[in-house]
């Protein structure tokens, strides 16, 4: 292992295709094993973060995010567990897990409160990849009793680098569904616009990195809002922390925000409340 803070390898003495994962600098030892576990033992949670009208305050849905409460070493990020699980393949159950719950939680918030909230729900290349995912979503649906009009996927740019094709038929197949799909972390990969139009999808997701120098420089951000409106297409913004990166969004026609501005992801209880509260931030 090099210097790195993070680093995967094998660890041959375990056996095929097991691998670990180090966090050199926590001395945390993370294995696919672990996963396993974590997800039998309810040790994974969902938050959900509202996404909301940035005029209104109207919490229009919400992205699920998932969260690792570990016994001995508390909380741990999605950003360090799930490149593990994808490199292990325990993000195919993983994955399941989490569109399902999502679409439980969401039937039932929906219901409850008698609103119509779309749950965003982040998709691994890896998820997308296999060839029953769509079986996959039409199960969770099914098993959920989900209005698929209340389902949308977040997928990123990277997802057609190979096989364009097949990625384009399932996107269509998801449209038949009736569940809509999201670029997200959009402009940081290298989307071309006749490569966007080539794809069904229904909204960009601003990456953050790009709302963060939005008051200062705002050419990149009006880039994709004009490139959504062109495309007849929705544009969200998420990584909103501030009063002027809202204000600068809402001038450029950007009117449906995600951030700390609003809200930072809650634990299922708390957003519920937030609902039963009345809907608005
Ligand atoms: P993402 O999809 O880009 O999610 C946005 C991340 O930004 C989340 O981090 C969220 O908590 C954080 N965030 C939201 N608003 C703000 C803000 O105003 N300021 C700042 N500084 N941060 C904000 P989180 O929850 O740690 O998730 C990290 C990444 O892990 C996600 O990035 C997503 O790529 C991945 N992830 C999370 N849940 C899942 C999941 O269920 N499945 C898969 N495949 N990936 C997931
Ligand atoms: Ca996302
Ligand atoms: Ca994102
Ligand atoms: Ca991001």
């Amino acid at each position: 292992i090099n210097n790195a803070d993070l680093a995967m390898y094998n660890v041959k003495n375990r056996g095929k295709n097991d691998f670990e994962f180090y966090d050199l600098n926590m001395r945390n030892k993370l294995s696919k094993e672990m996963l396993i576990k974590a997800l039998e033992e309810e040790e994974l949670e969902l938050y959900y973060q509202p996404k909301v009208n940035g005029v209104t305050g109207d919490i229009t849905g919400m992205e699920s995010l998932l969260r690792w409460n570990h016994p001995e070493k508390g909380f741990i990020s999605p950003a360090e567990f799930i490149p593990l699980a994808e490199e292990t393949g325990s993000i195919i159950a993983i994955g399941e897990w989490v569109l399902k719950k999502a679409c439980e939680q969401t039937r039932r918030w929906n219901q409850m409160t008698n609103s119509s909230l779309v749950v965003a729900v982040n998709i691994s290349n890896i998820q997308f990849g296999k060839v029953d995912f769509i079986e996959m979503v039409k199960r969770a649906l099914k098993e959920s009793k989900l209005n698929p009009k209340y389902l949308e996927l977040e997928i990123t740019e990277s997802i057609a680098v190979n096989n364009e094709e097949e990625v384009i038929n399932k996107l269509i197949l998801l449209k038949e569904l009736g569940v809509s799909v999201a670029i997200d972390d959009f402009g940081t990969g290298y989307s071309s616009l006749s490569y966007l139009q080539k794809l069904p999808i229904d909204t960009l997701k601003i990456d953050k990195v790009f709302v963060d120098d939005i008051v200062k420089d705002d050419t990149i951000a009006k880039m994709i809002i004009d490139m959504a409106q062109n495309l007849g297409i929705s544009v969200i913004a998420e990584g909103v922390e501030r009063e002027d990166q809202l204000n600068q969004l809402l001038k450029l026609g950007c009117g449906s925000i995600q951030g700390y501005l609003f809200s930072r992801p809650l634990p299922a209880e708390k957003f519920k409340d937030l609902l039963i509260k009345g809907n608005q931030l």
